[in-house]
């Protein structure tokens, strides 16, 4: 038994946040579990194992900035354009709810040389990373940065550290076998301001223990990882919070889309009497709309 005194912080399966603190609040950490989330994203876009493992690590990291937001109706967009064979890639988390989509998902590439899915190459790395936060306000906030590598944890770190002025350790990982998703996360570190140059080399000398971090969730649970990880620095859980692949769009949303190309586009969709088609890109929910629908559209945007 570990003479050190134990933490036994309750154990939960499934996708999540865990926020808390090291070394008496002089460092933030946030641990997510995002596997069931990017099993959906991946069965929703017939991803291949490289762009399931692509979009799993950008809907972490965003679910990290999504429960950062404190208003309700806040939420965060994060666009990858990284010049890569997967197109776009972007990300929304409504505080715990995900989702994600990519210009193509099925892009098939041989591993790296070490073995691993070559996620960097996916995404690519000559371009931007684009974070949209929707703080409800008239204009949102934008930060945007050159991408580093596509890997994704080393261009959230420079994101947080850039943008934010705020420096981070970004760890993100998925492992998949075929299609299966077994295991997806994150751990973000961020010492504040004035935190000693001791702890901040303690968590450098630490960090290969979580650089690997879904392969270390397979065999242990997260909990235990975070003790394990932390022994030593004063690791206090601040808050759980559920996470979760959600795509709020509906029938109205589709009919406000539609209403907003305008009267000439929607008089001209009525000429054609061919109706509309609306595919969600997040859940690819299909809405349809006859020629009456668009007519009754057409009439409600006249009166707007
Ligand atoms: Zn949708």
């Amino acid at each position: 038994m570990d003479a050190e005194k134990t933490l036994h912080i309750e154990r939960h399966e499934g996708d999540e946040m865990i926020r808390g603190t090291l070394m008496d609040g002089q460092v933030r950490i946030m641990m997510c579990e995002t596997t069931q989330m990017t099993q959906r994203a991946a069965d929703i876009h017939h991803a291949t194992p490289v762009c399931t493992a692509a979009m799993g690590r950008l809907m972490t990291a965003t679910s990290m900035l999504g429960v950062m937001m404190k208003g309700e109706n806040e939420s965060v967009t994060v666009n990858i354009k990284g010049g890569g064979p997967m197109g776009t890639v972007v990300a929304v988390a409504n505080h715990g709810d995900l989702k994600v989509c990519a210009d193509d998902a099925r892009v098939e590439l041989p591993l790296r040389e070490d073995g691993k899915l070559n996620v960097g190459a996916a995404i690519g790395k000559d371009g931007y990373m684009t974070v949209i936060k929707d703080l409800g306000l008239r204009e949102p906030y934008i930060g945007q940065i050159e991408l580093v590598s596509g890997e994704l944890g080393i261009d959230f770190a420079n994101y947080f550290t850039v943008s934010e002025q705020q420096p981070s350790l970004v760890a993100l990982g998925v492992r998949v076998a075929g299609d299966a998703v077994l295991k997806a996360g994150g751990l973000l570190i961020q010492p504040l301001p004035g935190c000693p140059d001791e702890v901040i080399d303690q968590i450098e000398l630490r960090s290969p223990m979580f650089s690997d971090i879904s392969r270390e969730m397979t065999f242990a649970p997260k909990e235990e990882l975070l003790e394990d990880w932390f022994r030593g620095m004063d690791l206090q859980i601040l808050e759980r919070a559920p996470l979760r692949y959600h795509c709020a769009c509906s029938r109205y949303r589709m009919e406000k889309a539609l209403i907003s190309l305008g009267r000439r586009e929607l008089q001209t969709l009525i000429d054609e009497d061919t109706g509309a088609e609306l595919g969600c890109h997040f859940c690819h929910s299909q809405f349809a709309f006859s020629t009456e629908d668009l007519k009754d559209l057409l009439a409600r945007a006249s009166r707007d």
